[in-house]
């Protein structure tokens, strides 16, 4: 079993792939000066005052103080150098045409009638404009589900799109866009089958006009709860639509797919030092599989790629899509700013307590996860694409937030990495649950998919691990296997993506 991993000959640094006692030789000649908790890393050599810290082939950062070859190296030993310039950044000069060869170029999906992507599930999504709705949709969503959805066994789910947004909210606002955009979007997610049905209370401000178009806006379409006498009203009004709607989505059928009609999210939350050795790795070759099989993969999280956005520009296929890259890059540098903070604010206690000293760090692992496949678009938050191949969308990188954007852009599921453990999952689409480690396995057996702790141990290659979770994508796509946050029903509220002021 591996002791260490050092990921690249620059490299002067490496991480324990255990818990490492003060005094072992980790390897010949070597002795750590510190105990190092796992994932943590030490120094191969002596790093003199502002000397560079350097992992993944890149500068974490400079040193504080004069560290000692076997020395502990951690969050408070470096300073965090400055972010890469986003002008003029070279993009095309790392254009992968060797991809990796899929195994399989089909799946079993719903097809979509609007030519979007495909459909992974059979869901009535019943959408709101307002989260003034909530509790009187929740009541009857538990009636629909109870005593009308077991007639209607094409149907996977009902599920009720509630959001914070609606009212109380400058909607004219320039930003305001973002938001209503991506409500506008989940409405048309491809799990919904193209079934359109809104509750709505009737005074806010994001009116059924702006959600669905005016030619949406129909009785057949739209409950106002202001419109209904009393509570029961109210209740029977959602439960008979939702009795005509659920007829519509029991007829549709899944058929077998060109992968070009899948579109899979990548995100990555609760990370550790090894995500970026392990788990994300993996992701990038399952990744890279699936767009050689010409399928559309999304990675997004601007924050955890600010500090190696010129690795991203590098892949770019145009200058428009690298222009596109820098804007929004540039356009999320300033919202922080306007909060006086910095992407360093990013990294979390958890991160730290799994070794990533800082975000550059955090930022190489989560890159990762896109492979290498050459960069065909750039999405704004929620955006839909229009392309196939690898994309980045530009969302936060927090995980309720980035997972509604991705839900906006379509995704048919999402694979999220973990090194620290997350239960995320959304209603919508299902989630697969990866992790770095095998410590993170043992503990959460039951919640998480699959575990990539055999690459840092050195059992399993990025490419078997990277193989499986490829086959599990498909599987879950095509509806024969339900990872388990599927299977337990864990979703997580939609927080919407809202830079616009609150009134
Ligand atoms: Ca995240």
């Amino acid at each position: 079993m591996r002791e260490y991993v050092k990921l690249t000959e620059r490299d002067n640094v490496a991480v324990v792939t255990q818990d490492k006692a003060k005094g072992t030789e980790i390897m010949p000649g070597l002795k750590l000066l510190d105990d190092i908790p796992q994932a943590h890393k030490f120094a191969l050599v002596d790093i003199p005052k502002d000397g560079e810290i350097i992992r993944y082939g890149v500068v974490l950062g400079y040193a504080l103080d004069a560290i000692k070859r076997g020395s502990w190296i951690n969050e408070h030993m470096l300073r965090l150098p400055t972010s890469p310039s986003v002008d003029n950044m070279p993009w095309g000069i790392n254009i992968n045409k060797n991809l990796p060869e899929a195994p399989r170029k089909t799946f079993m999906g719903y097809k979509n009638p609007e030519g979007f992507y495909a459909g992974t599930r059979n869901i009535l999504g019943i959408q709101t404009t307002v989260q003034c709705v909530q509790g009187v949709l929740n009541v009857a969503v538990e009636k629909i589900k109870r005593e009308i959805l077991p007639k209607y066994p094409n149907v996977d789910d009902v599920v009720a799109i509630n959001h914070a947004y609606g009212c109380g909210v400058a909607i004219n606002a320039p930003l305001a866009e973002i938001p209503i955009r991506a409500l506008q979007n989940i409405t048309k997610h491809p799990n919904f089958g193209g079934v359109l049905m809104v509750v709505s209370l009737g005074c806010e401000k994001l009116t059924v006009e702006k959600l669905i178009g005016p030619e949406n806006n129909t009785p057949e379409n739209v409950i106002v709860l202001q419109d209904c006498k009393g509570f029961d009203a109210m209740i029977n009004a959602i439960l008979s639509m939702a009795e005509k709607k659920l007829k519509i989505l029991n007829a549709r059928k899944r058929e077998e797919l060109p992968l070009s009609d899948l579109l899979v999210g990548m995100q990555c939350g609760g990370s550790d030092a090894f995500s970026g050795v392990s788990a994300n790795p993996s992701a990038g070759y399952a990744a890279d599989m699936l767009v050689q099989a010409g399928a559309t993969v999304m990675f997004s999280e601007v924050t955890e790629v600010r500090d190696g956005v010129n690795f991203i520009a590098e892949r770019c296929v145009s200058e428009e899509v690298r222009d596109k890259l820098a804007n929004e890059m540039r356009w999320y540098d300033n919202y922080l700013a306007e909060g006086q903070v910095d992407r360093s604010a990013n990294p979390a206690p958890g991160n730290k307590k799994g070794g990533l000293s800082n975000i550059v760090e955090k930022a190489m692992g989560s890159i990762a996860k896109s492979g290498t496949s050459p960069i065909v678009e750039v999405l704004s938050p929620a955006e839909r694409p229009t392309k196939h191949g690898m994309i980045y969308a530009a969302t936060p990188a927090s995980d309720m937030v980035c997972g509604p954007c991705q839900l906006a852009s379509g995704i048919g599921l999402q694979v999220f990495m973990t090194g620290r453990g997350t239960p995320y999952g959304l209603a919508a689409a299902p989630v697969i649950k990866v992790c770095s480690r095998n410590e993170m396995k043992d503990q959460w057996f039951d919640v998480i998919d699959i575990s990539a702790g055999a690459v840092v141990t050195g059992e399993k290659t990025i490419q078997e691990v990277g193989t499986e979770l490829f086959n599990f994508i498909l599987d879950v796509a095509s509806g024969v296997k339900k990872p388990y946050t599927e299977q337990y029903g864990l979703h997580n509220f939609l927080c919407i993506f809202n830079p616009a002021p609150i009134t």
